[in-house]
């Protein structure tokens, strides 16, 4: 990601340090933990380990005991991001069709790709619908399903903001059912929370602000400029879901919250892979895929029972 933004000069700007806060001393323990494996046996220097005091002077709520920082991790803007890549890809040729939904893939030495209006006789066909794929590969749906999830973005905060992060990083918490935070460049608090199941989504302000307000409890009486949400995809495992669901069809998605990194990392795998350069795609591809339990009928009502336990797990600070 870093690269990319650098290489081709995209009015992106990347801030370093994700910080991790914990609820709990157990979890305090298990991060801590982790973070001197990483340095131990993969040579990672970058995690700085966060006491009670630590967290609490990053990020200004009562509600963390712990955690740590990666200070080679960082977050930016997603929409100037994806602008910035389709603006790279133009340039190098590619030519982007908008509003052209395609409905069936047809694999095969020649795979045809179909729409409403017309189709394309292709290569290689990549699947990169990630959460929206729907039914387009019932192989690929079997293992990755949809799921969304809802941001906030409050009024400007000016001075209040540095009593919200006093460093621009950006957090998430180890609720099930993730909070996440950040500044914007104009000093609002986008904060990240809340997940619904199916293509409805409920009322984004309500479902929000209420983790947000249990985070930060000062801020009740800021209003509430904008919010939005999407569908990402999360797999059983919650590791990409890389696979071949037909001949001359590759296919990365399931990317349970990173695909802003991975998605990036896909999409080079995948052009190795149809130049040829199987290996890393390859490689990505073994990984352990599970199948979602219940079939076609059941895997809703099934994902919606785990999914509302776990939630209820959050609330009761188990
Ligand atoms: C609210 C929210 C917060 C998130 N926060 C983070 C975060 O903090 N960090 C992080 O790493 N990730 C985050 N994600 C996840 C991240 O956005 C996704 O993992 C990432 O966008 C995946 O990239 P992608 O290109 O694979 O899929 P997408 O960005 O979903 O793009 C898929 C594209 O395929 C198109 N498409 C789908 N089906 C068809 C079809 N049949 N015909 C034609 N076109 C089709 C869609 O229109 C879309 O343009 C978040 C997601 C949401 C919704």
């Amino acid at each position: 990601v870093k690269s990319l933004v650098r290489d081709h000069a995209m009015s992106v700007t990347f801030h370093t340090g994700i910080a991790h806060a914990c609820r709990s001393e157990e979890e305090v323990r298990e991060t801590h933990a982790y973070a001197e494996k990483l340095r131990r046996d993969y040579g990672y220097q970058h995690l700085e380990s966060l006491d009670r005091t630590g967290i609490r002077r990053l990020i200004g709520s009562t509600e963390y005991v712990g955690g740590e920082i990666d200070r080679d991790a960082g977050h930016l803007h997603p929409l100037n991001y994806a602008i910035g890549l389709a603006k790279a890809a133009a340039k190098a040729g590619v030519r982007i069709h908008e509003l052209s939904e395609v409905h069936r893939v047809e694999p095969g030495p020649r795979p045809v790709v179909r729409t409403p209006s017309g189709h394309v006789d292709c290569a290689t066909v990549i699947l990169a619908g990630n959460g929206y794929l729907g039914q387009l590969s019932p192989k690929v749906s079997a293992k990755v399903m949809p799921i969304n999830n809802f941001i906030v973005a409050t009024e400007p905060l000016d001075e209040r903001a540095k009593d919200i992060l006093s460093e621009p990083v950006a957090v998430a918490d180890t609720r099930f059912v993730v909070n996440y935070w950040r500044l914007s460049e104009d000093n609002r608090l986008l904060f990240g929370g809340g997940e619904s199941y199916g293509y409805r989504f409920p009322d984004i302000i309500k479902t929000v602000s209420k983790p947000m307000l249990q985070v930060y409890p000062q801020l009740a009486k800021t209003r509430i400029d904008y919010a939005w949400g999407g569908t990402l995809a999360i797999t059983v495992n919650r590791m990409p879901c890389f696979t071949r669901p037909g001949q001359n069809v590759l296919s990365a998605s399931g990317y349970s919250g990173h695909g802003v990194a991975m998605a990036t990392l896909a999409g080079k795998l995948m052009a190795e892979a149809t130049a040829g350069q199987m290996e890393r795609f390859d490689l990505m591809a073994s990984l352990p895929q599970h199948r979602f339990p219940g079939g076609a009928a059941l895997r809703w009502p099934l994902l919606v029972t785990a999914m509302t336990w776990y939630a209820m797990r959050d609330r009761l600070g188990l």
